[in-house]
Order: C-alpha cells, then structure tokens, then sequence
C-alpha cells in the first residue's frame, strides 16, 4: 500500500505586467462581425466601435479585455520553503 501525503497551501493569482494587456470591440449586430482587432489601449478599442457605429448604425459590442496571470504561493517566503520541502521528499 502507498501512502501520500497531501499539503493544503494559500495560492494567490495577479497581473503580469510585463505581459501587458490588450482590448478589443466587438460588433454584437446580427450579421456584421467585425471586430476592432486587438488594441494596446482601450481608448483604440473604443475609437473603432465609435467609428464603427457612426458608418454603420450598429450600437451594440461586446468589450474584451485580455492580461497574464500568474498564480504563486500567497507569500513568496513560503513558495521557496514548500519547493524545497516537498523536492527532499
Ligand atoms: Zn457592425
């Protein structure tokens, strides 16, 4: 019989900034399908649903907003302790 035994740590996740964050619009109009393509600011991603509707009439998008997580020990202090830990095991 194999015995294991199982440890229960805080995970946290945040932002990678180095990862940046990109937005894009997308045209919600039966039919239409376009899309703002992805932006670097929000503000491009909203300038191409404003141009958008003003030619089209199309007044309804769908706003996305993509970033990197990453998910880490809650205290870093305690991620290198468990590593260690748990690789003498
Ligand atoms: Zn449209």
């Amino acid at each position: 019989m194999t015995r294991s035994t199982y440890r229960f740590v805080d995970l946290t996740i945040r932002h990678v900034p180095e990862g940046g964050v990109i937005w894009e619009t997308f045209c919600r109009t039966e039919g239409c399908g376009l899309d703002s393509g992805p932006c670097d600011s929000q503000e491009a991603a909203q300038d191409w649903a404003l141009r958008h509707s003003g030619v089209t009439d199309h007044d309804l998008f769908k706003r996305v907003v993509t970033d990197n997580a990453e998910v880490m020990y809650a205290e870093d202090s305690v991620m290198e302790k468990d590593r260690d830990s748990l690789l003498r095991r």
